[in-house]
């Protein structure tokens, strides 16, 4: 089985649901409201589990009820969870504030995340039994670095999530594998609003660039040959959150089976078209047993296309 360990945040999304988002100082009456748990590398760690890795969990969530919820979640999804620390103060949380369009402003408060600053020695450890290390921008930078270059060091593959934008390290860059920006970002990283050419350009500093495209699926590129278009199968778009952290996860697992990356993307593909079906992050993310099925048969996938 493949293994996979996520160094990354655990965030609980607080999500109110309101007509229009407040001005400052004015108060409004919300629709509803929902604890969702979530952080990119909780949600990676997820994703990477369903698809049918075996997945361990690097981070932190806070000593409150929070941080509960957030380490019972992973392991209800077989994430093991020895080493996601609990530290003082509160869990990470991301507010979130939808309207009646779709339209979402979102505070995150890093919490327990920030307390992450360093790897310790089982840490080291763990990762050294990895098959890959899923990495994002969501804790401190200088333990992303750490955790890249001591995955390098330990010849495990490293994929990195650059989000949220930041300029990327040197040193970051030198110890990536694989970076998988979506097209925002990898304009953000390289100015050029053209995907192909803002792989191209990433290309100078990393072996192999996937960018992430929606509903248009993604591009992949490798040094040396021409960026490969990888088109997403057609599904109808009920709620896209997490779709980037399902590719991720499911990506991870496929790959470190051994699949070449052309069909490892589209494997991939199918677990995020699975997933924008319906609502929720990880709690849309497909199981291995669904991704196999609509990949060995796209039309069923395909079928409620609009
Ligand atoms: P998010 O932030 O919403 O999690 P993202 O911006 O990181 O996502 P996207 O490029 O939007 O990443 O989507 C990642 C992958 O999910 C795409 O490459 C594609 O395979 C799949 N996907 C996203 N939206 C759709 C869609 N409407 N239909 C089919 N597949 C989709």
């Amino acid at each position: 089985m493949t293994s996979i360990v996520v160094l990354g945040s655990t965030n609980m999304d607080l999500v109110v649901y309101v007509p229009r988002a407040p001005a400052l100082g004015e108060t409004v009456t919300g629709r509803s409201f929902r604890t969702v748990p979530g952080g990119k590398g909780a949600n990676q760690a997820v994703a990477a589990a369903r698809a049918g890795g075996e997945v361990a969990m690097i981070g932190a969530v806070g000593a409150d009820g929070f941080g509960t919820q957030l380490r019972a979640t992973l392991e209800h999804c077989a994430v093991d969870t020895d080493l996601l620390r609990t530290s003082e103060g509160p869990s990470g949380t991301a507010h979130v504030v939808v309207d009646d369009e779709g339209g979402n402003a979102i505070v995150v408060v890093p919490g327990a995340n920030g307390t992450v600053t360093s790897l310790t020695h089982g840490d080291e450890a763990l990762i050294g039994t990895a098959d890959t290390l899923l990495l994002q921008l969501e804790l401190p930078l200088s333990v992303v670095v750490e955790g890249a270059v001591t995955a390098r060091r330990l010849g495990v593959r490293t994929v990195l999530t650059p989000a949220p934008t930041q300029a990327l390290p040197p040193e970051l860059l030198a110890a990536t594998d694989l970076l998988v920006p979506n097209e925002h970002e990898a304009a953000a990283l390289t100015g050029l609003t053209d995907p192909r050419e803002a792989a191209q350009a990433l290309l100078r500093d990393v072996p192999e660039v996937v960018v992430t495209l929606g509903a248009a699926g993604s591009l992949y590129a490798v040094r040396g040959a021409e960026p490969v278009a990888v088109p997403a199968p057609r599904v109808r778009a009920v709620d896209t959150t997490g779709a980037g952290d399902t590719f991720v996860g499911a990506l991870a697992v496929a790959l470190g089976e051994g699949r070449p990356a052309p069909e490892a993307l589209a494997w991939a593909q199918t677990a995020a078209a699975l997933s924008v079906r319906r609502e929720g992050a990880s709690t849309s993310m497909p199981y291995r047993v669904e991704i196999e099925a609509a990949f060995r048969s796209p039309d069923s996938l395909e079928a409620n296309a609009v």
